[in-house]
C-alpha cells in the first residue's frame, strides 16, 4: 500500500482541530511529522498561524495536517482545505522543504520501521508494519476533550493509585473521580452488562480468565471491563487507538485496580509500549485476547508466539481485525479459536440500521441547524444504513427519494413508501443528498454541478469515495470553511453547495454514537469471551467463528427489560409444531432479520 501526499497552502480555513479516530492514520501523520522534524503538539489544541496544509491520499485515508510553524503542527482528518487556488499550491519534499508546484510523493509504508524515540535512551524500539486497524469500527467513540495541559509523557511519571499500586500508566491518576462519573453515566445505558453482573453474582464464568484487551478506552469500555472483572476475570488493557482514550476513564480504571496502559495522544512508540506492558508481565500470562483492529493479536504473534500455547481464544470486534484473522486462518497460521463479533446479527443491526437512524439527524442538525420538515432528500442506497436514514427523515416530514441498484432493496424502498428514482432525475430539485452505498463515485462532479444552490451533500457510508470530493478541487471552485466539518464549495456563478465532513462518515465525524449501540457490542464481546473460555475441548478449532445464534438471541434478550418488553414463550405444543427448542435458537443460521 502506498501513502501519497501533496502539500498545499490554503489561503484560509477553519483550523479547529478535531480528533483522529483512525489509529493507522494517526501513526502515518506522526511518522511524517517526525520525518520532517516537526513536533506534533497536543492534537486538541486549536491551531493558529497555520502556514501549510498537507493532504494525505490513501485508499481509505484522507487527512489534513495543519502546520503552524516548522516546529509546531496540529492536524485534523479531512480531505478538504480552505481555498485550493493554483496560486496557493506548493509541494514539500520529504525534508520538509516547500517547493512551488504540487507533486505526489509516495512512501511504501507497509514495511516501514518506526524509529526510536530519540530522547528516551534505553527504551525499546518497537517496529511493525503500519496497521489499518480501527478505521472501521463504528462503535468507537472518537473524540474527547482533554483538560490536562501537562506535557510530561505518562511514561515519565511515577504514579500510584490510592491502594499503592503502580501497575498502570495513565495521563493523570488524579482525574479518576471525573472518570468514575462518566462510567456511572454509561452504566445507565448499558443494561445488559449490568444484568450480566447481577446474574453472575453467584457463579463466576470467567474465574481464572486472564484477559488482555486492546480497545478504545471509553466509559463504555470501562463498563465492559468492570463487568468482566465482576465475572471473575483479571484484565490488563491498552488502547487500540492513540487518540480515543478518555484520560479520566483510564484514571478511574487504574484507581479501581485495573492495569490500564493508555492515554490520549500516544506516540506510535507509546502505543506498542502500552500493548507490551499489558502482555509482557512477570508472573502473569493472558489466556484470552479481546482485540479491536488486530494490533494486539499481531503483537503477540510477532513477539510472544509461545503465549498462544496458553491462550484459549481471541475475540475480535472490527472488520479489519476479523479480516486479518480470516487471512491467518486461510494461511493455516491461526493457532487458537477466534470469535468474529463484528458479524453477529445484533451488532450488525444496531451498528448499521439503528445507529444510523439515530445519528443521521444529529449529524445534519449539528452542522447545518436545518429544519427537515418538507425538505426533499435523496438517499442513495437502501441497505441497512439507507433504511435507517430514510426512516428518520420520513419521520421528520421530509420528502424522501431513494436510489438503488438492487431490485430487492429497490422494491423494499417502494413498499416502505419511498419514490425510487435515478439520481439524475431529482438532482436539480433536492435539498439534501445522502450516500449510503459503500460504493464509489455515486455522486459525481456532474451531479454536483447540477445541484441547486445550498444543496447539502453528505455521506454515511464507510469510505469517503462515495462523493467525488476530489473533483471539487479545481481552480474555478472556491472552498469556504464555514464551520468545523462544513465547507461551502462555491461555483463561479455564485452557486454554493454545502459539503459536510468532506465526504467522510457524517455521523462519526459530526455526531455521537448512542451508548445503547455500544452496549450491544460490549455484551456480545463479554458473551464471546465466556463462550470461548468455557467451551469444552474440541468445540472450537483453530478457526474463526460467529457467536452462536443462541448467544446472539441472549444479547438481545438482556436488552429487552430496558423497554419493559414482554417476550412471548412458546408452548410445548407450539415448540413441537415448529421443531424448536423452547429456549431457542429460534431461527436457523441463514435467517435474514
Ligand atoms: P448494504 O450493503 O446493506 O447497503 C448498501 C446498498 O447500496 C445496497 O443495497 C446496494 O445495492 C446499494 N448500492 C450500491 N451501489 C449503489 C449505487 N451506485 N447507487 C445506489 N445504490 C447502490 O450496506 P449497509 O449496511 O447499508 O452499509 C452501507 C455503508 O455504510 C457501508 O459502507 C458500511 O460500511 C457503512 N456503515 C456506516 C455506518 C455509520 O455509522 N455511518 C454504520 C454501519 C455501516
Amino acid at each position: 500500500m502506498l501513502l501519497r501526499f501533496s502539500c498545499l497552502v490554503p489561503t484560509e480555513g477553519d483550523l479547529q482541530v478535531v480528533d483522529c479516530s483512525s489509529h493507522s492514520t494517526a501513526l502515518l501523520i506522526r511518522r511524517c511529522c517526525r520525518k520532517w522534524g516537526f513536533v506534533l503538539k497536543n492534537p486538541m489544541q486549536r491551531a493558529e498561524g497555520m502556514s501549510l496544509c498537507f493532504i494525505f491520499l490513501q485508499k481509505e485515508i484522507q487527512g489534513t495536517i495543519f502546520v503552524l510553524t516548522k516546529q509546531c503542527i496540529s492536524f485534523r482528518l479531512c480531505s478538504g482545505f480552505g481555498s485550493p487556488t493554483a496560486s496557493g499550491r506548493m509541494r514539500v519534499t520529504d525534508t520538509g522543504e516547500a517547493l512551488p508546484r504540487t507533486k505526489q510523493i509516495q512512501f511504501a509504508d507497509q514495511k516501514q520501521e518506526f524509529n526510536k524515540r530519540p530522547t528516551k535512551i534505553g527504551r525499546r524500539s518497537l517496529s511493525r508494519s503500519i496497521s489499518q486497524s480501527s478505521t472501521d469500527s463504528y462503535s468507537s467513540a472518537a473524540s474527547y476533550t482533554d483538560s490536562s495541559d501537562d506535557e510530561t509523557s505518562p511514561r515519565d511519571k511515577q504514579q500510584k493509585n490510592s491502594k499503592g499500586s503502580s501497575d498502570f500508566c495513565v495521563k493523570n491518576i488524579k482525574q479518576a473521580e471525573f472518570g468514575r462519573r462518566e462510567i456511572e453515566i454509561a452504566e445507565q445505558e448499558m443494561p445488559a452488562l449490568m444484568a450480566l453482573r447481577k446474574r453472575a453474582q453467584g457463579e463466576k464464568p470467567l474465574a481464572g480468565a486472564k484477559i488482555v484487551g486492546c480497545t478504545h478506552i471509553t466509559a463504555q469500555t470501562a463498563v465492559l471491563m468492570e463487568t468482566l472483572g465482576a465475572l471473575g476475570a483479571q484484565c490488563r488493557w491498552a488502547a487500540c487507538n492513540i487518540y480515543s482514550t478518555l484520560n479520566e476513564v483510564a484514571a478511574a480504571l487504574a484507581e479501581s485496580g485495573f492495569p490500564v496502559f493508555a492515554w490520549k495522544g500516544e506516540s506510535e512508540d507509546d502505543f506498542w509500549w502500552c500493548i507490551d506492558r499489558c502482555v509482557n508481565v512477570e508472573g502473569w500470562q493472558p489466556n484470552m485476547i479481546l482485540d479491536d483492529g488486530g494490533d494486539l493479536t499481531h503483537w503477540i504473534y510477532k513477539k510472544y508466539p509461545n503465549m498462544f500455547k496458553k491462550i484459549k481464544g481471541i475475540v475480535e470486534e472490527s472488520v479489519t481485525g476479523v479480516h486479518r484473522l480470516y487471512q491467518l486462518s486461510k494461511a493455516g497460521k491461526l493457532c487458537v479459536p477466534a470469535m468474529n463479533v463484528n458479524d453477529s446479527v445484533t451488532k450488525q443491526k444496531f451498528d448499521n440500521l439503528y445507529c444510523c437512524r439515530e445519528s443521521i439527524l444529529d449529524g445534519l442538525k449539528r452542522t447545518t441547524d436545518m429544519m427537515f420538515g418538507g425538505k426533499q432528500v435523496v438517499v442513495c442506497g437502501y441497505g441497512e444504513v439507507g433504511k435507517g436514514c430514510c426512516a428518520a427523515l420520513k419521520a421528520m416530514g421530509s420528502i424522501v427519494y431513494v436510489t438503488e441498484i438492487d431490485p430487492i432493496c429497490a422494491l423494499q424502498a417502494c413498499m416502505d413508501g419511498f419514490r425510487l428514482v435515478k439520481l439524475n432525475e431529482v438532482i436539480r430539485q433536492v435539498d439534501i443528498v445522502i450516500t449510503c452505498t459503500g460504493n464509489k463515485n455515486v455522486v459525481t462532479r456532474e451531479h454536483l454541478d447540477r445541484m441547486k444552490n445550498s444543496c447539502i451533500v453528505c455521506n454515511m457510508g464507510h469510505s469517503n469515495t462515495e462523493i467525488d470530493v476530489a473533483s471539487l478541487r479545481t481552480p474555478e471552485l472556491t472552498w469556504e470553511r464555514v464551520r468545523s466539518q462544513v465547507d461551502h464549495v462555491i461555483w463561479p456563478d455564485g452557486k454554493r453547495i454545502v459539503l459536510l465532513a468532506e465526504g467522510r462518515l457524517l455521523n462519526l465525524s459530526c455526531s455521537t454514537v448512542p451508548t445503547f449501540v455500544l452496549s450491544i457490542t460490549a455484551t456480545t464481546q463479554a458473551l464471546a469471551l465466556i463462550e470461548l473460555y468455557n467451551a469444552p475441548e474440541g468445540r472450537y478449532k483453530q478457526d474463526v467463528y460467529l457467536l452462536p445464534k443462541k448467544m446472539d438471541e441472549y444479547v438481545a434478550s438482556l436488552h429487552l427489560p430496558t423497554f419493559d418488553a414482554h417476550l412471548t414463550e412458546l408452548t410445548d405444543e407450539q415448540a413441537k409444531y415448529l421443531g424448536l427448542n423452547k429456549n431457542g435458537p429460534f431461527k436457523p443460521n441463514y435467517y435474514r432479520y
